[in-house]
């Protein structure tokens, strides 16, 4: 095993991690060191010992989709009888909703729908946008706008223009997997790695900004995971659009794949994965925690492992809970859970703007549920 000290050293002192360092790291069992290491770049990165966390929701639109990915049990295939297609009427209803709770934006992202082109997308944010024009509309993955490509026949840059003329404010990350095809062939139809980097560019280059996640335990070894690293950064250092990334490991309840695939990651493997991405991925600034995977607990230990932000407290969430992450927490209870481990909590916006909201309850703690009890509430 590859001594790790001179390669966190190194990282320490600002010298850019290779491929071969990464997968050294992440092929090596000391995470307290590995996390350490990721903990002080954190600081480094955000010195005012702030976490932050979002009030939003995520909207499916719709659960109709064209492909087929093995590690989802979200999609309903064009005909069968318990898809659906949100109205409009049900989609303000829940932004409605949110706003009320404090919010500043929704998620909003759907399966690939066979019929959908860009004039459908247009007119449903043209109408969000008129209705709600400070609400921060975050919507629509690659593969949706690879959809809509294919569909209507524009290239990503023309397709990324006429959204973002629309009232699109910026773009979630979704759909990213593991970036290297090997992998992603063997479980699923969807955009491939090339495509789904394109994407990105052009919605960097229209001026928009995104995310950037990894879901890793889908048949992916450490090589795979370190190319996947490896071309976020490499466009990161082209562009400079990915405020955030994001890795959780597959969940997979009602899946084909989790009937498929013996091992899945463990909280080691999950803590390693994001404190590794802090390291190596050194063009980055925020690294969230996945709370609604890894659950509350863990999701507060990953503040500790390079993540400076704890994510959405997750108002309604459809496509991983459908997949077994049945966690769920109210804003208090995030606050709670990011002083606990040392930060002052502060709301953002998708920007990771802070929001100045004034509350008089939401530090209340004793009004919120207790944390076991949350964590399984959405599972009733
Ligand atoms: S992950 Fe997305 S693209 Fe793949 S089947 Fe599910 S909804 Fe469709």
């Amino acid at each position: 095993m590859t001594d790790i000290k001179p390669i966190l050293e190194r990282a320490l002192a600002n010298v850019r991690l290779t491929g071969e360092e990464c997968t050294a790291l992440l092929e090596s069992h000391d995470i307290a060191a590995i996390g350490s290491a990721a903990d002080e770049i954190r600081q480094r990165r955000h010195p005012d010992n702030v976490v932050t966390y979002i009030i939003d929701r995520n909207i499916n639109y719709t659960n109709v989709c064209n492909v087929v990915c093995t590690f989802c049990a979200f999609y309903r295939r064009p005909g069968t009888p318990d898809t659906y297609v949100r109205t409009i009427e049900q989609i303000c209803e829940k932004i409605d909703e949110t706003i009320e709770l404090g919010g500043t934006g929704v998620l909003m992202q759907g399966g690939l729908h066979p019929d959908f082109g860009i004039e459908w997308y247009e007119d449903l944010l043209r109408t969000l946008h008129a209705k709600y024009p400070a609400f921060q509309l975050h919507c629509f993955s690659p593969p949706e706008i690879h959809n809509i490509h294919l569909i209507s026949g524009l290239d990503y840059e023309k397709i990324m223009q006429r959204l973002k003329d629309a009232g699109l404010y910026s773009l979630p990350g979704g759909g990213g997997e593991i970036l290297d095809d090997e992998v992603r062939k063997r479980v699923s139809t969807k955009c491939t790695t090339d495509e789904w980097l394109d994407v990105m560019k052009a919605v960097h280059r229209v001026g928009l900004r995104s995310t950037a996640t990894m879901m890793f335990g889908i048949g992916d070894d450490v090589s795979h995971r370190v190319k996947h690293l490896q071309r976020v950064r490499d466009l990161q250092d082209e562009t400079g659009g990915f405020t955030a990334f994001i890795p959780w490991t597959f969940q997979r309840e009602n899946t084909a794949l989790g009937r498929r695939i013996k091992d899945e990651p463990t909280g080691v493997d999950y803590l390693k994965m994001l404190a590794v991405s802090r390291l190596f991925l050194d063009n980055i600034e925020n690294f969230q925690s996945s709370w609604l995977t890894q659950g509350l607990k863990l999701g507060q230990v990953a503040l500790r492992f390079g993540a400076n932000d704890m994510g959405s407290i997750m108002i309604e969430e459809n496509v991983v809970s459908a997949a077994g992450a049945h966690n769920r927490a109210d804003e208090k209870m995030l606050r709670y859970l990011i002083r606990e481990a040392g930060f002052t909590p502060r709301q953002r916006d998708i920007l990771y703007v802070p929001v100045n909201r004034q509350s008089s309850s939401r530090d209340d703690f004793s009004q919120s549920q207790p944390l076991d009890e949350l964590t399984v509430a959405i599972a009733d």
